[in-house]
């Protein structure tokens, strides 16, 4: 089945307050199925279209965001910017907590509840699991779950499979390798959820203490998905399609001298890589800290920068599905 339908339009001039998503909060990749990700994805090529032909156009002129960050982000942050500057709406950002109420001892809920009074929509990133949840349930207006701690990032994962359909062409059948810190790692959480909607084969390669937390394997056994872990990359990487490599979560571990112990284990190099496809792509969430060399960049297999830019547009399509823009 084919996961874009390019022959439909699905940006309406006029507000869609009927349209599934309006309103909705988006907190977990549970929430979505085949179809849903049939039409982020169009909305998200469309956008892509759109940005290439003008750059910006008011869909959502005089909408607000609240851009609510507790942990550092990069990405995550500036192109939610940048997706809803692109989209003619403004941002309220909120990256530096310290010089906020905050830092005084607001609650998160009681944070939101502000927030809410003057934007549209609030995006929040916090190192608490359950924390997108619990600000969901304070507010009125949209959430959307820019990770929580280690528990979820949708949107990085709506963004990462936006990214195989684009470069791929398509899922089934596909064999995605994750390699680093399956632990820790909140997108390949997200990912590994996702990707049970299709028929894949997922492989685990990681050390025995960042290993992908059994929980989330039992839930992905329970769909009949293909699963395996190994220990070093090998054996597995001639028939990867997909290999997603992460970083090791410094910032989680308790133990420093733990974080050491595994901090080096696999770095993705042009040697390494000669044993893979010719046709697959290289995945990373970023930022990388030496897992991938740079001396790999130019390589066509490295689709981690292309992956940064898929976010713009997963991103533009998500503010407009849940403002009711499309
Ligand atoms: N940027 C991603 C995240 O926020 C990946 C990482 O930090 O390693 O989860």
């Amino acid at each position: 089945m084919p996961i874009i339908k390019h022959n439909m339009s699905h940006l309406p001039l006029g507000d869609h307050k009927n349209a599934p998503w309006y309103g909705k909060d988006i907190l977990s990749v549970g929430q979505f199925g085949r179809e849903d990700l049939e039409y982020i994805f169009a909305v998200s090529h469309e956008m892509h279209d759109m940005v290439d032909h003008i750059g910006t156009f008011d869909l959502l002129k005089g909408k607000i965001l609240a851009n609510l960050f507790y942990e550092p982000s990069t990405r995550t942050s500036s192109s939610f910017t940048a997706a809803m500057e692109r989209l003619g709406g403004s941002v309220i950002p909120i990256n530096e907590v310290k010089y906020s109420s905050i830092s005084k001892g607001e609650s998160l809920a009681d944070t939101v509840r502000t927030l809410e009074c003057y934007a549209d929509v609030i995006v929040l990133r916090h190192p608490e699991i359950g924390s997108a949840a619990i600000a969901a349930k304070a507010a009125r207006k949209p959430v959307i779950n820019a990770g929580d701690g280690i528990g979820e990032h949708p949107t990085q994962a709506l963004l990462d499979l936006f990214t195989i359909v684009e470069e791929l062409g398509y899922v089934d059948g596909l064999t995605v390798t994750m390699l680093g810190d399956l632990k820790y790692g909140r997108t390949v959480h997200s990912l590994a959820r996702l990707l049970s909607l299709f028929d894949v084969r997922i492989r685990y390669v990681a050390p025995e203490i960042l290993r992908m937390p059994p929980e989330i394997m039992a839930e992905l056994e329970a769909k009949g998905l293909p699963q395996a872990e190994h220990v070093t990359l090998e054996s597995i990487l001639p028939e990867t399609d997909v290999l997603y490599v992460t970083r090791v979560q410094k910032e989680r571990f308790e133990d420093q001298a733990e974080y050491e112990s595994v901090k080096g284990a696999y770095v993705i190099t042009p040697e390494v890589m000669r044993a893979a496809k010719e046709r697959m792509i290289v995945m990373h969430p970023l930022p990388r800290v030496g897992e991938i060399s740079p001396e790999f960049d130019e390589d066509p297999r490295a689709a981690y920068f292309r992956q940064m830019e898929y976010g713009l547009y997963v991103r533009m399509a998500l503010l407009a599905m849940v403002l009711g823009k499309s």
